[in-house]
């Protein structure tokens, strides 16, 4: 029998392919929701991530380059879609003094309405996890963060600014701990996404 995730016959009788399986669903509900929420806006689902993105992280990672490994794209797909966005006037070109090659990418007022409005696209799949016992949810995301660890240290995901990836980051008998904040965090308190978060140096 091949030990696909996707053959049945293996699939039904291993959990783990299940798992494996389930992601993919939620994924594509990811893909599907993303995909209707931008066609309201006449907006690519690249173009709608990029307003997302810019809405809620600082200006310094507002660059072409910066989003290219965030999104897992090329340099030159980034340029296209801030092309694009800016011509629908959604975002503006802000240019460094010292180098007037190199900008940063900032919202317009009309994009920070158009990302405020999208920025609940995923919120039809947080319902079933409202409902679901504190304890499930914070086993799940413990889970669901060493599975994206796993994949970012394969390299299959870039950039990931989360706590098992972050310098502040130890194991401290037995919990997690973080220095930035010097205090222990359950898992609850886990980040996916750090404002803070420091990248351990290879
Ligand atoms: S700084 Fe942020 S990402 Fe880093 S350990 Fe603390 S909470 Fe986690």
């Amino acid at each position: 029998m091949v030990e696909s995730q996707f053959n049945l016959l293996h699939q039904n009788s291993n959990i783990e392919s299940k798992i494996v399986v389930s992601l993919e669903r939620i994924s594509q509900a990811f893909k599907v929701l993303l995909w209707s929420e931008s066609k309201e806006n006449s907006l690519s689902p690249i173009q709608t991530q990029i307003l997302i993105f810019l809405l809620f992280h600082s200006p310094e990672k507002g660059k072409v380059s910066y989003l290219a490994n965030e999104f897992n794209l090329t340099k030159a797909t980034i340029s296209d879609t801030i092309k694009t966005l800016e011509s629908k006037e959604l975002i503006r070109k802000v240019f460094e003094e010292k180098d007037a090659r190199s900008y940063t990418i900032e919202l317009t007022e009309s994009g920070k309405k158009t990302a405020e409005l999208s920025a609940s696209f995923a919120k039809v799949i947080q319902n079933p996890i409202d409902e679901l016992p504190e304890i499930e949810k914070e086993k799940l995301l413990e889970n669901l963060l060493k599975i994206i660890y796993d994949l970012n240290q394969k390299g299959i995901i870039t950039i990931q600014r989360m706590c098992f990836n972050c310098q502040y980051y130890q194991i401290k008998e037995d919990n997690h701990y973080c220095n930035l904040l010097n205090k222990t965090i359950v898992s609850k308190e886990l980040r996916v996404d750090c404002p803070e978060h420091n990248l351990i140096e290879e």
